[in-house]
């Protein structure tokens, strides 16, 4: 039997050249373990912009059309007769995951983020209605309410939308690698994620270095907790940071020289990957050797984890800095981040697709 949908407004994109446009998408109507929620902001995230033109085909190719968003906060406005954690009128939100098998060993251990059966927000296997899921660019979406996380009043929603990716993957690692007081800590790529990583450091107390290509950027990165900026493409400037950092956030979205940021590290030091360029990275073996060097990377986070992640945040009055833009917007917000000019994340207010 077909389960019972409703029409969703959504923007979606029709082809990798296609630019983003208006459109209706079904949702299940909520089953007794669903949630729904009216979609009030939704992050831009550099991941929708690489999905949508498809440039991760050779690891995750886009099934179109897309309707990408993985930063997504709104108010509940039904619930399923078995859904114990939410009720109407309750503020939600929803990340990059909207179910897994719970039965693998990285989900019993609360890491979904390994999960090899989870389904992505959007781009994923639709296990109700068949082909994929739709993501957050819409006014609304339905998820089993184990994926959905509680927002803290306190927070400016605008701006904790984008916490649901920038904010987790960014927590996540810099967490797992011991991040803290009496730590040296670089972050490379001043985007959406990169400004997260400051703003986090900051908090756990490290000494915070950003490196950025735009010079324009310094002020900011200083305003948003940095202790130091470097122009990575400054030679000399780099070179006043060898074999000195405990651990570099790389968020990059594009080809860049990890090498001359491997020679930043410090003896045992860790270079961790959350950016995600389309093509491989080119690494000199004695830039690891050396030092004992380590290169790792980092999906996302756990469910628990960014539920720890947004009370942490709740508790330092953390947000993401964004500039809030109508959905009509959203193909001009695209150019701008392929520019890498964003301060620091475009979030979409929704109630415009109501326009
Ligand atoms: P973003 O806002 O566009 O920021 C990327 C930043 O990278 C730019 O602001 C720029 O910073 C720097 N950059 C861009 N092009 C560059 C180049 N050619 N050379 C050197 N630096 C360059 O993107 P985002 O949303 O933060 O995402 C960053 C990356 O993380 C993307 O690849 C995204 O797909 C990935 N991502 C991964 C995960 C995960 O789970 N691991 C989750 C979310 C996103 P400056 O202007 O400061 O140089
Ligand atoms: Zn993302």
């Amino acid at each position: 039997m077909q389960r019972p949908t409703y029409k969703a407004k959504a923007y979606s994109a029709a082809s990798a050249k296609s630019a983003l446009a208006s459109t209706t998408i079904p949702r299940r109507e909520p089953t007794d373990h669903d949630v729904q929620i009216e979609i009030l902001f939704c992050g831009i995230c550099h991941s929708d912009f690489h999905s949508v033109r498809d440039e991760w085909s050779d690891f995750m190719a886009t099934t179109y059309p897309i309707v990408p968003g993985h930063e997504i906060v709104g108010r509940v406005t039904e619930v399923g007769s078995a859904v114990k954690k939410f009720k109407p009128g309750d503020l939600a939100a929803v990340g990059c995951m909207v179910d897994s098998d719970r039965t693998c060993p990285h989900c019993k251990a609360g890491l979904e983020q390994f999960c090899p059966n989870f389904v992505l927000t959007y781009n994923g296997p639709d296990k109700h209605l068949g082909g994929v899921t739709y993501g957050g660019y819409s006014d609304s979406i339905v998820v089993d309410e184990e994926f959905v996380l509680r927002v803290p009043t306190n927070l400016n929603l605008a701006g904790a939308a984008p916490l649901l990716c920038a904010g987790i993957t960014t927590y996540s690692p810099m967490h797992h690698w011991n991040v803290g007081k009496g730590k040296k800590v670089g972050v490379v790529g001043l985007g959406g994620l990169g400004h997260m990583a400051v703003k986090f450091g900051h908090a756990l107390g490290a000494h915070v270095v950003v490196f950025t290509t735009s010079p324009n950027k310094k002020e900011d990165a200083l305003r948003l907790g940095a202790d130091e900026v470097v122009v990575s493409r400054n030679a000399d400037e780099m070179k006043k940071h060898n074999a000195s950092f405990d651990f570099i956030l790389d968020a990059v979205s594009a080809d860049h020289d990890l090498n001359s940021y491997l020679r930043l590290l410090g003896r045992d030091g860790n270079i961790t990957l959350v950016g995600a360029p389309p093509k491989p990275l080119a690494i000199a073996a004695f830039n690891l050797i050396m030092g004992r060097h380590s290169l790792s990377g980092s999906p996302i986070g756990g469910i628990a984890e960014t539920q720890e992640m947004l009370e942490f945040c709740g508790k330092h009055n953390i947000t993401a800095d964004v500039e809030v833009i109508p959905i009509q917007k959203v193909n001009e917000a695209y150019d701008r981040l392929s520019k890498s000019d964003v301060k620091y994340r475009f979030s979409i207010d929704m109630a415009s697709l109501k326009a």
